[in-house]
Parts: C-alpha cells; structure tokens; sequence
C-alpha cells in the first residue's frame, strides 16, 4: 500500500513535461529547427556576466565554509541584503529576521502553505494560474478553490472573488506577472482584494494570509510596475526566487519575507522554520546564497523578452488570434478557436506548433505560449499559426 496522493501526484503527467517529451522527439525526427515548440518556461537569456564572475572568484577561495552548511534561514548578510533592497525599492519595512531563503519559489509556497494550514482549510488561487499550486496546498492539508479573472484584461473580479472566501479560507494566493497570463495586477484589483480580505478577516476573527508569489517580478515591459503588497496587506507573505530574474532556474534560490506587521508574525515565521524542517530543507544552496547576495538587484536583459513578445503578439493578432495583453513575464495566453483548448492543441502539432492547453491553469479554452525562445524561432512559426488559423477559416 502507498500513500494515495503522492502515488496520484506522481502518477498525473503534467501536460506541459508530456508536450515537452513530444518536442524533444520530434526535434530529433525532424531536426530542431523545424519544431516550434513554445512547451517550457526555461529562460533563454543568459545570467548577467556578473553571475559568472562571481562564482568563479568565490571558487578561489575558502572551500570548505563555500560549500558548508549555513544557518537554515539562510545567511543573515545575505537576509540583509534582501530587506535593505526591498525597502529601499518599495518603501516598505522588511525585517531581515522576517526572512526565510528557499530553494525558489516553490519551496517557498509550499513552505509557506504547510505553516500556516489546517486540515481541511482553503485556499483561494486566482485563476489562471501555476498548476502545482494543487500540489503544495493538497499536501498540506488544504483544499484549492478558484476564482475565475475578469475576462477581457484578467484583473481580478472583486464580486467573484469575495464570494469565494468562505469560514474556512485561511490563504489566498496571487501571482503577479502571471504565468501564464503575463498580466500584472494592477493598483485597482490589489486594492479590491485586500479590501476584501480585510473585511473578511473580521468577519471570521482570523488571520487570512495573502501569498504573492513573485519569480518574474522583474520581467515587465513599456515600465510596467508590479505594486509591493506588503504597502496593501499586512499578512502577507511573499514568495521570491533569482530563478527568471538571474536565469538561474536550475539552482534553486529564492527567499520568502513574512510580512513585519503581521498579525502573529512571529509565530507565522517560527512555523515556516519548523515547515522548512518537516520538508527536509536544511539550507538552500551555500554557493548561491553567496552569488545573489553580491549580484543582488542584477537582472538579464529584459529587453529581449519585450522584443519576442511584441512580435509575437502583432504576429499572432495580425492572423487572427485573440490574446491576452501581457505586461510581464515570458507567457502569451491566447484564446483557443475551438471550445476545447486541447484539441486546438493537438491540431496544432500538425504544424510543428507546440502550444500548451490551459486546462490544467484553471481557466479553459486557452493555450500558454512561452516565449523564452529565440526571436529567429518566432519569426520562422509566424507561417505556421497563420496557416493553422486559416483552418477554422475556411
Ligand atoms: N511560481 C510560478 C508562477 C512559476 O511559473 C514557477 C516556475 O516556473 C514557480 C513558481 C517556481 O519557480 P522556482 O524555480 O523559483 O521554484
């Protein structure tokens, strides 16, 4: 006998990973420059020089502290670091005792859910959303509950979105830029949610948490600013990770920052340090602590996301897609010319086109498009979605 959720979890294909096999195969049937395969979230800018530069002077130095444990909330020159660059940017308050570094944001959500959740508790996720966000909420104990976005420029629905909180709701979670909208939540929708949850935190006489998860809060275009929830909500907790910003994915280093005004702050960060425990992180990565620490507020060259994302968008409007606006990360979400998104999908593919259906994002009838590839690759597709657009034409 095993466990019946990890079995299931572990058992589920991800049809992101099942679309990537399907690519890698055909790249080797057909050769990798006649598949188009827009499957992953993989960064395709390389980290900043400094990145490199950094590992190899930390190389010459002391081996065995570089590569020993450190104290499992991460370096505290390191924590320092953060809270002084996230208050100096956002005029907030963070308190490098409020700190927590994380193998990414993953760790830092699932982390973040196993310390504050009680069996059977929900958590409201805004749709579309990351597809783990089941993972991490049902293996600790929850249950995810979803709220649809306004439709047309995905902010938040305020009526939708009240009427989701229930009793039981102990934490909402946000994603901003999205994946795999793009969308950034702008001023308006932040201040509707928190509102919300402020009246709702009375009615209930608990705290509600808001976890922001934020890997791709510095890939934005034309200035786009992504609002500091920490300003808005005081039970916050925020989920970073250098994954996208550094194009560093494959490390494993991010942090989450507890809110400093938070209801029970402490007792919050005392439970994410046993969570942490519970899940076997001991520390993150001793290496790159050090790295992001001295390559703190480093980021690649957004500039070429922006590039592939405005061709790609006038590309795709131009042949008669309809897309969600996207104001950040490297995601294009748009709307399927058939009901169903799958099979859109799998039509595709005749073309060499490897779109991901939204199904398992939570908002139906689209298909992700993740642009961290080469702008030569989205000119030489252009010809395939046109022709495969012209099939629902005719
Ligand atoms: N959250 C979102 C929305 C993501 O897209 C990803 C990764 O793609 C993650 C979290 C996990 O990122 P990390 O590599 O920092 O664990």
């Amino acid at each position: 006998m095993l466990p019946e959720k990890p079995l299931a979890w572990g058992r589920a294909r991800s049809c992101i990973r099942e679309l990537a096999e399907y690519g890698w195969k055909r790249k080797e049937e057909l050769g990798a420059e006649n598949v188009f395969d827009f499957s992953l979230g993989n960064p395709s800018i390389p980290a900043p020089d400094s990145v490199n530069q950094t590992i190899a002077e930390l190389l010459q130095g002391d081996s065995v502290a570089l590569h020993g444990y450190t104290t499992a909330a991460g370096l505290m020159s390191l924590r320092q670091r953060i809270a002084g660059d996230l208050n100096e940017r956002f005029d907030v308050d963070v308190r490098p005792e409020r700190i927590y570094v994380t193998c990414g944001a993953a760790a830092g959500l699932a982390v973040s859910l196993r310390a504050t959740l009680l069996p059977g508790d929900e958590v409201v996720a805004l749709a579309p959303f990351f597809p783990e966000y089941r993972v991490f909420v049902e293996a600790s104990g929850g249950n995810l509950v979803t709220v649809q976005p306004r439709m047309g420029d995905f902010q938040l629905d305020v009526e939708a979105f009240a009427a989701a909180l229930t009793e039981k709701t102990r934490a909402v979670i946000i994603n901003s830029p999205n994946n795999p909208s793009g969308v950034v939540l702008n001023s308006e929708s932040l201040l509707g949610l928190t509102g919300a949850l402020r009246r709702h935190e009375e009615e209930v006489g608990h705290p509600v948490y808001l976890i922001c998860d934020e890997p791709y809060r510095e890939l934005v275009y034309d200035g786009a600013e992504v609002p500091c929830v920490f300003s808005y909500y005081d039970d916050t907790i925020l989920c970073y990770s250098f994954s996208k910003s550094m194009s560093i994915p494959g490390e494993r280093i991010g942090y989450l920052a507890v809110g400093s005004h938070m209801t029970d702050g402490d007792a919050v960060y005392a439970s994410i340090m046993g969570a942490a425990r519970s899940l076997g992180y001991v520390n993150p990565p001793s290496l790159f602590q050090r790295v992001v620490e001295r390559c703190l507020g480093q980021t690649v060259d957004v500039s070429k996301y922006q590039e592939n994302r405005d061709l790609l968008l006038s590309g795709l409007r131009e042949a008669g897609y309809e897309c969600v606006e996207p104001q950040g990360a490297f995601y294009l979400f748009v709307k399927s010319p058939e009901e169903d998104a799958k099979s859109f999908s799998e039509r595709a593919k005749k073309y060499e086109l490897l779109l991901v259906p939204s199904d398992d994002f939570g908002t139906p009838g689209y298909v992700r498009i993740a642009y961290c590839v080469s702008r030569d690759m989205i000119l030489r597709s252009m010809p395939a979605f046109r022709a495969l657009m012209a099939e629902y034409r005719s």
